[in-house]
C-alpha cells in the first residue's frame, strides 16, 4: 500500500510525460499546476483517432499558454531519460509518467530503466510498474490535501476527495492566508535575539504539531521566564483560535480583528505574569459523553485552562476538545488503586495552582452526583482555593431521557431516587424501600446486577417491575436493554456488558416502549443524538 509520506516541492523540476493518450494532456496539466517544466514526447497521433484533433487542438493551446511546456512530436529515446533533466541534477529528468497503450512494450522498459535511475515513475493503469501513485488533489490558494483509496479506485478518491472539499466554508483558502499573517505579526512583534529565536522557531513554527502536542499524562510545569512565558502564550493564543474558532467564522474574521484581539490577550497574559496571583480551580461536569452535551460554560472552561485533570470515564470525544496544547491528565483509577489515584490527582492539582494556573477537574456527568465533587470542594478550599462549580448533565437523568424512560410521568410515577449499586468499599449499599410510584436509578450496579436484583427482591420489590439498563448513554454505542426485574439478570449474562451504564427500575420503564408480549426482553442499539 502507497505511503503518503510527502508532499513535494516540483517547482522547476523537469517532468517527463510519455504517450499521447487523453490521461497525458491532464498529467500535462497536473505537473503545470506544481510548477514543474513538462516535456512532452509523443509524436502526433498517425492513425486519424476520432478524437485526434480534439487532442491536437487541447495540446496547441496548451503549448501557446505555458512557456515551460515543450512537445517534442517524435518517438522516446531511453537517452531522454538523462538529457532532458535540469543541468544541477546532471540532466536527469526528475519524474516520468507513461501514458502509453497497455499494449505498448515500451512501458516495462521505461519503468525498469527509471527504477535503476532512481528516476520516479508512474505508468498508466500499472501499479506494478509504477514507484508512486497519484493523489486525486484539491487545490484552493495555500490549502492543499489530497485523497487515495491506495488503488482500489481512482474515480472514489475523487468523489471522496469532492465531497471533503464541499464541507469547507468557500473562502477556506483566505482563512490559511490571514492565520499565516497573524503568525507573521507575531514572529515580527516577538523578535529576539538570534539564538533564542532559532529554539522558537524549531518547537514552534515551522511544524504545526510541535506547537500543539497534546501530552497526556505528563505534568509540564512551564519555566517562568517572563518572555520565554509571553512568547508562549501568544503562540498558544494562535492556536486556540485555529482550533477552536468554528472555519467559517475563521474565514470570515479580518486580520485587524485577529489583531486587536491579540494585543488584548497578550496585554492580559503579561500583566498577569506581573502579579503574583494564585491559580483557578474548576469542578466542571462533563456530561454523560456526547461532546454536544457538555454546557458552554463546561466548555469554556477547558478551553482556556492549563491543566485538565479529566476522569477515566470522560469519553474520548469530549477529551478531543481539549486543545492540544492544554496539558491533560487522565486519572488512573481502577479497582484497588482509586485512592491513591485520587489523592495523586488532587495534588497535581494543587501544585498547579500554586504555579498560578488555570486547573480544570473534568468529571463524567455531574460533579456532585457520585463524583467525589463534595470531597475535593472541601480539599481544594482548605488549601485556600476555593474551587468555581460548573455543573454537568448527571447520567443518572439523561440516560433514561435517552432511552425514552420519563422518570416522572402522571400518574405512573412522582418520585424519582438515584442511588448506588456499591456500598463503601465494595460493601452492600442501603437497599431503598420500594415504592410503587417511583423511579429509581441505580449507578455502579451493573457489575453485581444479580445480588443487586437479589436485594430488591429480599426487599419486597416485585420480580414483574419494568426496568432498563442503558449502557454508553448518549455515545453512539448506547445501548438499551429493556426487560423486568425477573429478567433482566439473566438477559445481561447473555448479552454481555458495555460499561458505563445504569439500571433504571419502575412502571415508567414501561410507558413509552417495552418488550413485546412473551419476549423476555429486547435491546435497542444507537443513539438518537447521531
Ligand atoms: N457523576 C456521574 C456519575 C459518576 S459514577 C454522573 O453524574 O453521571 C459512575 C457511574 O455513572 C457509572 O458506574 C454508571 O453507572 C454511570 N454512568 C456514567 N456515565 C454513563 C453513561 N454515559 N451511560 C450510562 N451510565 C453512565
Amino acid at each position: 500500500m502507497p505511503g503518503l509520506l510527502i508532499s513535494q516541492s516540483c517547482s522547476d523540476q523537469v517532468h517527463l510525460i510519455v504517450g499521447s493518450s487523453a490521461l497525458s494532456l491532464s498529467r500535462i496539466s497536473r505537473s503545470l499546476d506544481c510548477g514543474a517544466s513538462v516535456v512532452l514526447i509523443a509524436p502526433q497521433p498517425s492513425t486519424p483517432l476520432s478524437n485526434s484533433t480534439t487532442w491536437n487542438a487541447e495540446l496547441q493551446a496548451k503549448l501557446s499558454q505555458f512557456s515551460k511546456l515543450t512537445w517534442l512530436d517524435r518517438e522516446f529515446d531511453f537517452q531522454d531519460l538523462t538529457t532532458l533533466g535540469r543541468t544541477e541534477v546532471d540532466k536527469v529528468v526528475d519524474i516520468v509518467f507513461v501514458t502509453l497503450p497497455s499494449s505498448s512494450p515500451l512501458r516495462s522498459k521505461i519503468s525498469e530503466r527509471c527504477k535503476r535511475l532512481r528516476i520516479p515513475v508512474n505508468v498508466a493503469d500499472s501499479p506494478t510498474l509504477s514507484t508512486f501513485t497519484l493523489l486525486s488533489t484539491h487545490m484552493d490558494g495555500p490549502l492543499q490535501f489530497g485523497v487515495t483509496t491506495s488503488g482500489t479506485g481512482c474515480r472514489l478518491a475523487s468523489r471522496i476527495r469532492r465531497e471533503l472539499a464541499s464541507t469547507l466554508p468557500r473562502d477556506i483558502s483566505k482563512a490559511c492566508e490571514k492565520v499565516g499573517k497573524l503568525k507573521q505579526i507575531i514572529e515580527q512583534e516577538d523578535a529576539i535575539d538570534d539564538a533564542e529565536n532559532a529554539v522558537y522557531d524549531e518547537v514552534g513554527h515551522n511544524d504545526d504539531d510541535a506547537v500543539q502536542t497534546h501530552k497526556f499524562n505528563e505534568l509540564v510545569i512551564e519555566e517562568d521566564s517572563s518572555i520565554d512565558k509571553k512568547r508562549k502564550q501568544r503562540m498558544r493564543w494562535l492556536s486556540q483560535i485555529v482550533e477552536y474558532y468554528p472555519l467559517s467564522q475563521l474565514s470570515s474574521i479580518s486580520i485587524d480583528d485577529l489583531s486587536s484581539q491579540y494585543r488584548h490577550n497578550t496585554q492580559f497574559v503579561i500583566n498577569e505574569s506581573n502579579t503574583n496571583k494564585n491559580g483557578v480551580i474548576s469542578l466542571v461536569g462533563s456530561g454523560p459523553g456526547a461532546p454536544g452535551l457538555l454546557t458552554t460554560a463546561a466548555l469554556s472552561a477547558i478551553t482556556t485552562a492549563d491543566l485538565v485533570l479529566a476522569d477515566k470515564l470522560v469519553p474520548a470525544g469530549v477529551l478531543d476538545l481539549i486543545p492540544r496544547h492544554v496539558e491533560t491528565f487522565i486519572a488512573k483509577k481502577f479497582p484497588g488503586n482509586a485512592e491513591a489515584a485520587q489523592k495523586e490527582l488532587l495534588e497535581m492539582g494543587l501544585t498547579a495552582l500554586r504555579l498560578g494556573k488555570n486547573v480544570v477537574r473534568l468529571k463524567q456527568g455531574d460533579p456532585y452526583i457520585f463524583g467525589r465533587g463534595a470531597e475535593e470542594f472541601i480539599f481544594f478550599s482548605k488549601h485556600g482555593f476555593k474551587p468555581v462549580m460548573i455543573p454537568g448533565i448527571t447520567s443518572a437523568l439523561s440516560g433514561p431521557l435517552l432511552s425514552a424512560i420519563s422518570p416522572t410521568h402522571r400518574e405512573v410515577a412522582d418520585q424519582v431516587l438515584i442511588c448506588t449499586g456499591t456500598g463503601r468499599k465494595g460493601a452492600a449499599p442501603v437497599i431503598p424501600e420500594f415504592v410503587e410510584s417511583r423511579t429509581t436509578i441505580f449507578l455502579m450496579a451493573l457489575h453485581r446486577l444479580r445480588d443487586v436484583v437479589g436485594w430488591l427482591k429480599d426487599a419486597g420489590w416485585r420480580v414483574d417491575l419494568p426496568c432498563a439498563i442503558v449502557e454508553r448513554a448518549s455515545c453512539p454505542d448506547q445501548r438499551v436493554i429493556r426487560s423486568t426485574l425477573e429478567h433482566i439478570p439473566e438477559a445481561f449474562e447473555v448479552l454481555g456488558s458495555r460499561p458505563p451504564g445504569i439500571l433504571v427500575v419502575g412502571n415508567s420503564c414501561a410507558v413509552i416502549e417495552s418488550p413485546s408480549a412473551g419476549e423476555k426482553w429486547c435491546i435497542e442499539e444507537g443513539c438518537s443524538l447521531f
